[in-house]
């Protein structure tokens, strides 16, 4: 018997590394940093993409591909953005590698060294934007609304499978705008892509908000993001839209020619949303027996195991569940029957739990005889025994039940986890305890880092939806027109 996982309580952090390896999500590389995103896991980040992609092309988005490696002058267009991201650049000096001349082994060849270093990249505004300098004359060819599948590296010091890696795959939304105007709607439209996509496939409810300056992207003029709560009470954030303004249009130079015939800089947006939705994913809803996975984004919906003491009896539990197989697949529902004689019922029931599949039925000779079956779903470890006639409806049914209620527990988490406070040193003992805090701030960057340096919270974000109230920053005592969200995050 493996051990058991460490529970939430005992050791949130090797509960969740530990669960991840258990349920075959991924596992650590020989890279430090980079992980292998196994089968199970992919089928899931494959899930989420499709969502995703469904939802960008609805919104008028195409996909394309552009090069991994960003010459290391483009990088250095952008001020701000070279400075945000200098510090994890991995960069690529030499193309060939030969025998050392003493034979102790492969070298780098000192002869293949690059007339320009090449940086593996970090995100792509800067080659995308030389490109659509190529690509944008006129009013015409706007807006170019162009989304990327796609890995990149961040040298990342502090990395955990998922929530933060050295590679990551992500997609990156880069679009170009005629005014100001439309590209802010387009920032706003895909932040709202991200919490739809969140709330409603991941079952994850998020704040919507806009980032402190502190936070912001490098090269971005606005940055708006969605968080979300995570079940130790830590911040994670969750997706990112960028209003570029025309940062990128001035250092690439991406003029077009306005319907009044005279040019002007290009306004820009990017987005983006990485597999540490995949860690989001595990530490927003799953439990000490394994994941719980919301059903729209689970890679089995149903499992069936029949329970069976000879041949015969596993061939009329075998004649029982095919047609009920096929109906399930017709109404669109996934379903794995495990009928392998490798391992007993039991030992299915924990790795299924392990694995997250939201709702198991078992079947056996007396179900059989009485027209019935035994439905168990993940969430909430319930089991009912329900009659054969209309189970597909059922199943349907429960799927999206179990989808709500995943969603229903995890908001009324982050509602009892969330806290008003007016005093620093209420800030102080309450942040020790988790959670979200709604507190005034002064507007300033120093009091942020000041907070952050006496307690490691953050402005999370300041809420879209917070109303105006008049109050004094806890920090400084200046005046706050609006409360903002600290947390610690990962
Ligand atoms: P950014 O380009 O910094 O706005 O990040 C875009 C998205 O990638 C955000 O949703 C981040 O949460 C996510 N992200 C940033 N860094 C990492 C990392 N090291 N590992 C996984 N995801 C990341």
């Amino acid at each position: 018997m493996a051990k058991a996982l460490p529970t939430r309580a005992e050791d949130y952090s090797e509960w969740y590394n530990e669960l991840v390896k258990r349920a075959d999500l991924a596992e650590n590389s020989a890279v430090r940093g980079c992980m292998v995103i196994k089968p199970y896991g992919f089928s899931i980040w494959e899930k989420m993409q499709r969502a995703l992609d469904d939802m960008f092309k609805e919104t008028g988005h195409q996909n394309a591909y552009f090069p991994l490696f960003i010459p290391k002058s483009y990088l250095s267009k952008e001020a701000s953005h070279v400075a945000g991201f200098a510090k994890e650049c991995a960069v690529v000096t030499h193309y060939r590698l030969k025998n050392a001349e003493d034979g102790s082994g492969i070298i780098v060849d000192p002869d293949a060294k690059l007339e320009e270093e090449l940086i593996v990249r970090p995100t792509s505004e800067t080659v995308i934007w030389s490109t659509y300098k190529n690509w944008i004359q006129s009013y015409r060819d706007l807006p170019l609304l162009i989304n990327q599948w796609a890995n990149v590296v961040r040298w990342e010091m502090r990395t955990r499978l998922f929530l933060r890696t050295a590679e990551f795959l992500w997609q990156e939304g880069h679009t170009a705008h005629s005014t100001e105007k439309e590209a802010r709607e387009e920032t706003r439209q895909m932040l709202e892509v991200y919490a739809t996509f969140a709330e409603e496939w991941m079952a994850m409810p998020v704040i919507r908000g806009t980032k402190s300056a502190n936070e912001r992207f490098a090269g971005a003029d606005d940055t708006l993001c969605i968080e979300a709560m995570m079940q130790d009470g830590k911040a994670l954030q969750a997706g990112t839209s960028h209003f570029l303004g025309q940062n990128f249009a001035k250092a690439f130079d991406v003029q077009f020619l306005n319907k009044q015939n005279t040019l002007e800089y290009v306004w820009g947006t990017s987005w983006g949303l990485s597999t540490r939705m995949m860690g989001a994913l595990v530490m927003a809803h799953s439990d000490d027996a394994g994941l719980v996975i919301p059903p729209k984004l689970a890679p089995i919906q149903v499992v069936i195991v029949p329970i069976y003491r000879s041949d015969e009896q596993l061939d009329a539990i075998t004649d029982k569940v095919k047609p009920l197989m096929a109906e399930l697949k017709k109404a669109g529902i996934s379903v794995k029957y495990d009928n392998s004689d490798a391992n007993k019922p039991g030992w299915k029931f924990a790795e299924y739990e392990l694995r997250g599949v939201p709702v198991r039925l078992a079947m056996g000779a007396r179900d059989l005889e009485n027209g019935t079956v035994e439905i168990a779903r993940r969430d909430l470890k319930t089991k009912e025994t329900v009659s054969f006639d209309g189970l597909t409806e059922h199943i349907s049914a429960l799927l999206d039940d179990i989808q709500r209620s995943i969603y229903q527990k995890a908001l009324a988490f982050r509602e009892a986890n969330t806290f008003y406070v007016d005093t620093f040193d209420q800030f102080k003992e309450q942040i020790e305890k988790g959670g979200f805090i709604m507190a005034h701030w002064d507007g300033t960057p120093e009091t942020e880092d000041a907070i952050k340096d006496a307690t490691k919270a953050t402005i999370r974000c300041i809420p879209l939806d917070a109303p105006e109230e008049a109050g004094t920053c806890i920090f400084t005592g200046k005046p706050s027109n609006k409360r903002v969200v600290f947390a610690r995050a990962y």
